[in-house]
């Protein structure tokens, strides 16, 4: 019952691309420059890649500016750059008064 492997596609790569993670890294980066939602207010501006393997990201992590509580964003979900738990952590952790005027005021574009 040999069968001889003709394909050479052992995991014998098994050492950490950092190109790869370095590459990914730079385009969740340029990701967050463009995100405008007042919840971000909220929270520290530079926030840590959580990566599911090497090159892959599967969250953003921030953390609160009030509280430092971290608060996960998915990347890989249909809802990337959803802010649902950001809003809803900003919203216990600062009150709804001030959690309103924040949104409130830049809310004329949806
Ligand atoms: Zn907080």
């Amino acid at each position: 019952m040999a069968s001889p492997s003709s394909d050479n596609d052992d995991d014998n790569d098994n050492i950490t691309d950092v190109t790869e993670t370095h590459k990914a890294v730079q385009e969740e980066e340029k990701d967050i420059a463009k995100r405008k939602a007042p919840v971000y207010a909220f929270f520290n501006a530079k926030p840590e890649i959580e990566f599911a393997k090497a090159g892959h990201t599967e969250y953003l992590v921030y953390s609160c500016a009030n509280c430092s509580t971290m608060v996960k964003q998915g990347l890989k979900m249909a809802d990337k750059g959803s802010t649902g738990n950001m809003n809803n952590h900003a919203r216990r952790c600062r009150g709804e008064e001030t959690f309103a005027a924040v949104k409130g005021s830049t809310l004329d574009k949806a």
